[in-house]
């Protein structure tokens, strides 16, 4: 049985007018959330990434520490440690806890009994998403409540314009490429636990012989007659996520203490590298700690509590090269190819963010090595002389239309926006022309950007109209981002893409 739900769209209002610029959702979340743990009404908050997470929990800490013990609200997202977890879906279900602000992190399997509200701070990214989230209030009996508070990016105005998509569309079906190598590795580990494999043994037709041979070189498994077989003592899925291909934490170490330093967290390195950085803020359970030292070769991080009034917000440069192509082909305006790239991330300089205003009051550089990810990617290319203004207007163009086609891709091949990245160049490498690149977030590439390949008219039509419908009148968060500033950004973004539709 479930009872009955109540589900509200909620639109910030526009605070500057020409700029298109809605309140914070952050904000917004804290104050209508604040209202329904005032009244003791048990609530659960979503928030997209971590960092948002800990920013909400400490406003609605403090908006309701009066009315409220300390520990009555918490924080859940991947990166506290298990006992602390534990606890916490304790409280909840005893209803000793009132509040929580998670990440995705309480999507799925863990039992938390059943809340009265929820409210997501943007649209989650999917439809099967935002349904879990949903879940998690009035699971059982008794009405429930679920607020979804927009904020001005692009997919978040789709979402609150359009509800009859969120409530028609099926939710998206399940992606996976089980021949991705780190996948394919990872299936043959939990198998061979399961069962020896026997020489000359296939897995779903594919060829495995090399890959048991590694994992023999690498003592998982061990050969003996004519067989393979399990020779560790672990359990292997228990080390395998289901959300991601990555592997390898980074740990953090409080040593506010200096009689008792203790492990806090962990965070996977591709974050760890924009939020776990020298002089990082880094929030947990709304406690503010600073990285004194991040220990890149040892993966450590070492942090220290501390008291200020900002948080720090990291910038990613992004650089993308085509390895191989497997497929290319010829639009009428435009080329377009798909195979194997290097992204390399680094991480460049940091702002500094005071809570409450959101200004920036100071910033400052990164020394971190790149990192690497081999992936798979689309990219289509054209000539230069097609867009006939200047190459600075050019490169805003690009910029623009890139930032649009970050929300409209995944809206269209369905998948969170955060599995599919799209990196825009004037020049690039491998053909020295104007390329938007859309790459999978995964080693080995799960297949997302193959489906762009296919799509990519109709991808290009969706995001020509997500810029004509939106009502501002030179570009805004909501459309084109941003970047590209002055009186011909957004139609410069728009003559670039109707040069590009071919009919
Ligand atoms: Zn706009």
């Amino acid at each position: 049985p479930s009872g009955r739900k109540h589900f509200i769209f909620y639109n910030p209002p526009i605070v500057n007018k020409p700029l298109n610029i809605r309140r914070s959702a952050t904000l917004e979340v804290r104050n209508i959330a604040g209202e329904f743990l005032k009244n003791k009404i048990q609530t659960i908050v979503f928030a997209r990434s971590r960092v948002r997470v800990e920013i909400i929990l400490t406003y609605l800490q403090e908006l309701v520490k009066n009315q409220l013990q300390n520990k009555s609200i918490q924080g859940y997202r991947g990166g506290y440690l298990p006992k602390q977890r534990r606890e916490i879906e304790r409280g909840l279900r005893e209803g000793s806890i009132y509040g929580v602000v998670s990440t995705n992190a309480l999507e799925l399997g863990v039992d938390i009994g059943q809340l009265q509200v929820c409210v997501m701070t943007g649209y989650p990214g999917t439809v099967a998403s935002a349904w879990q989230q949903a879940g998690r209030a009035g699971r059982r009996h008794g009405e429930a409540v679920i607020v979804m508070i927009a904020s001005s990016s692009p997919l978040d105005q789709y979402m609150i314009q359009h509800p009859d998509y969120f409530f028609s569309r099926n939710p998206e079906t399940a992606r996976i490429n089980p021949d991705n190598l780190v996948i394919l590795v990872d299936h043959l580990k939990c198998a061979s636990y399961e069962l020896p494999f026997k020489q000359g043994e296939t897995f779903d037709g594919v060829e495995i012989e090399d890959v048991l041979e590694f994992l023999q070189e690498e003592r998982v498994i061990h050969f003996s007659g004519d067989k393979w077989y399990w020779m560790n003592d672990s359990f292997p899925a228990h080390n395998i996520s289901l959300r991601s291909a990555s592997q390898e934490n980074v740990v953090i170490i409080d040593q506010s203490d200096v009689a008792n330093v203790k492990v806090i967290g962990e965070m996977d390195r591709f974050s760890a590298m924009t939020l776990l950085h020298d002089e990082a803020i880094y929030l947990h359970q709304g406690i503010q700690y600073q990285v004194e030292y991040l220990d890149w070769d040892e993966k450590k991080a070492y942090v220290r509590e501390v008291d200020v009034d900002y948080f720090t917000d990291a910038n990613l440069a992004v650089n993308l090269k085509v390895l191989e192509a497997d497929k290319e082909r010829m639009e009428r305006t435009y080329s377009i190819g798909y195979g194997d790239v290097m992204v390399s991330a680094m991480a460049t300089i940091f702002k500094k963010i005071k809570f409450e205003t959101h200004e920036n009051i100071g910033s400052g550089p990164i020394s971190l090595p790149e990192e690497e990810l081999h992936t798979n990617a689309v990219w289509l290319s054209f000539e230069k002389e097609q867009f006939n203004e200047s190459e600075q207007r050019l490169e805003q163009a690009l910029i623009s239309v890139a930032n649009a086609l970050q929300s409209i891709a995944p809206l269209m091949v369905m998948c969170d926006p955060s599995d599919l990245h799209v990196v825009p160049q004037i020049k690039a490498v491998h053909n020295e022309q104007p390329t938007i690149f859309l790459y999978d977030r995964y080693p080995g590439g799960i297949g997302l950007s193959d489906k762009v390949y296919e799509q990519m008219n109709d991808v290009l039509n969706q995001t020509n109209q997500l810029i004509v419908n939106c009502s501002c009148e030179s570009g805004c968060p909501s459309c084109i981002g941003m970047e590209a500033q002055g009186e011909y950004a957004k139609s410069d973004a728009l003559v670039l893409l109707q040069q590009l539709q071919s009919r």
